[in-house]
């Protein structure tokens, strides 16, 4: 047998691969710098197997052979996308590690338009002077939110003119932090017991009010908690009083939350801001959409609420993004804050969340995928799994359509849930297990619910126009 070092002669240089018939057209294509790299990386991995001993000459010989094709590989990988499309099947409509919402047609078409070239993002065109980036939604906002304003003038505060602003930062937990800091830093913020919610990817409220600088001051117990419990812990260093939507749970049985109008009336008698931080966010009623239990942006400032925060990709349908609506000399300072710099959003987010809200304006929400998906009836649903279902004639792989729930998800009301006809795939070949894994490294990859041994496919979440490659994914699934 040969001594290690002998077998690592064996091995090509560099500069020598790189003129190699089957790999110089690959540097022609791809660069020198990127093949070289990948060339280092299949030599690397093949002196690591010689020098722990798994290669002899032979399966040397072998590796040698298949030395282009690994260089090709390696390149493919290097020089591919990570993120890719993959096909939601989970009937989850907001699917946090799915990306959440998918942006419509029009917001893709305008971020297209405007990010490829220049843009008026902080530009006056009129004056030929620096404008502000938020001018572009704020106006739309306060078109959405019109009317409001005089509302709130002339019923709320009879002494004052209120004006709702709104300012986006990069997501609802940038926004929540950004309003902490700016309204209470140093100071205490009242919060219930029951609303200290941990949301996925660890946005814990004690935590964010921690790095926000203000102190948080619990109040109530778990399931109770009564406006006099606010009441009593206000003092002369309470900065805000706080509402955080339960949005990921609920409490049941032996439950109390004083109303809204006690906390709003409690918050102007003692001159302090309320905030709620609502999380989905739903702009208004979508009763069209069939979305009437929840809390509205609307509702929470037309009871009073002073600031309320939303995540741009949740119920609203858009770009990442967190919100800030409130009165105009709240948001003000948080404008103002350096805080409000750094958490800002670029104008692809910009140019995603105009075209959305400009959809809402025109009451046009069909063009949001994710409240079109929340319309879809169960009819159509069950259609189009019997159109595929009809078309796939698969040995070994058994299709069903059978009733099932879709879920709004994306921290909405957490039983949320939505009538629905589920493919239910089963093979008496492999498991169900590894039917949902094949589906998972399929191309695209197609996320599916694994459920009592039967693998479930939802349509709701599917874009008809991926219909066709999931066909095309099932029928090759048991080979
Ligand atoms: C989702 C949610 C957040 C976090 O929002 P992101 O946009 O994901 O940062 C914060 N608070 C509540 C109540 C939420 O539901």
């Amino acid at each position: 047998m040969k001594a290690h070092t002998e077998l690592y002669r064996e091995l090509p240089a560099i500069d020598e691969l790189l003129r190699d018939s089957a790999i110089a057209p690959l540097v022609e294509r791809e660069g020198q710098s990127a093949v070289a790299d990948a060339c280092r990386i299949v030599l690397g991995n093949i002196r690591a197997e010689i020098a722990s001993g798994h290669l002899d000459a032979g399966k040397l010989a072998l590796a040698l052979s298949g030395l282009a094709s690994a260089i090709k590989s390696e390149l493919n990988r290097a020089l591919g996308y990570s993120l890719r499309p993959v096909i939601n099947a989970t009937g989850v409509i907001l699917h946090t590690n799915l990306g959440r919402a998918p942006l419509g047609q029009k917001a893709l078409d305008h971020v297209r338009e405007t990010a490829g070239v220049y843009s008026n993002l902080e530009f006056d065109a009129a004056s030929g002077e620096r404008g502000k980036r938020d001018v572009h939604v704020d106006r739309v906002f306060q078109k959405m939110f019109s009317g409001l304003s005089d509302a709130i003038a002339s019923e709320q505060r009879p002494n004052r003119t209120t004006e709702i602003s709104t300012i986006v930062v990069n997501n609802n937990a940038a926004a929540v932090l950004l309003a902490l800091n700016t309204l209470a830093d140093g100071g205490e913020v009242i919060v219930s017991r029951g609303e200290l919610v941990e949301i996925g990817g660890s946005f814990r409220i004690p935590d964010v009010m921690a790095k926000s600088g203000a102190i948080l001051r619990e109040v109530g117990t778990t399931n109770r908690t009564r406006i006099g419990d606010y009441e009593n812990a206000i003092n002369e260093r309470t900065r805000l009083l706080l509402r955080v939507h339960r949005s990921n749970f609920e409490i049941t049985g032996f439950t109390e939350q004083p109303p809204i109008i006690d906390l709003v009336t409690l918050a102007r008698n003692h001159k302090l801001p309320l905030m709620e931080d609502l999380g989905s966010g739903a702009l208004f009623d979508l009763e069209q959409v069939g979305i009437t239990n929840e809390t509205t942006v609307l509702d929470s400032l037309r009871s009073g609420i002073d600031v309320v925060t939303y995540s741009g990709d949740k119920l609203l349908g858009g770009p990442q993004g967190g919100m800030i609506s409130g009165r105009e000399d709240l948001v003000k300072k948080m404008r103002a804050n350096s805080l409000f710099r750094a958490l800002r959003v670029d104008k692809l987010a910009y140019a995603a969340l105009e075209a959305t809200l400009l959809s809402y304006v025109k009451r046009d929400f069909a063009a949001i995928p994710a409240l079109r998906m929340i319309t879809l009836p169960k009819r159509d649903i069950a259609g189009r799994a019997e159109e595929l279902r009809s078309k796939l004639n698969v040995a070994h792989l058994r299709v069903e359509i059978v009733d099932g729930d879709s879920l709004i998800g994306g921290g909405s009301a957490p039983s949320a849930t939505l009538p629905t006809s589920l493919l239910a795939l089963t093979s008496a070949k492999i498991s169900a297990d590894e039917l949902a894994a094949r589906l998972r490294s399929s191309l695209p990859p197609v996320i599916a619910r694994v459920e009592e041994g039967r693998v479930l496919l939802d349509l709701r979440t599917v874009l008809p126009e991926q219909d066709e490659v999931l066909k095309k994914v099932l029928a090759e699934l048991v080979e």
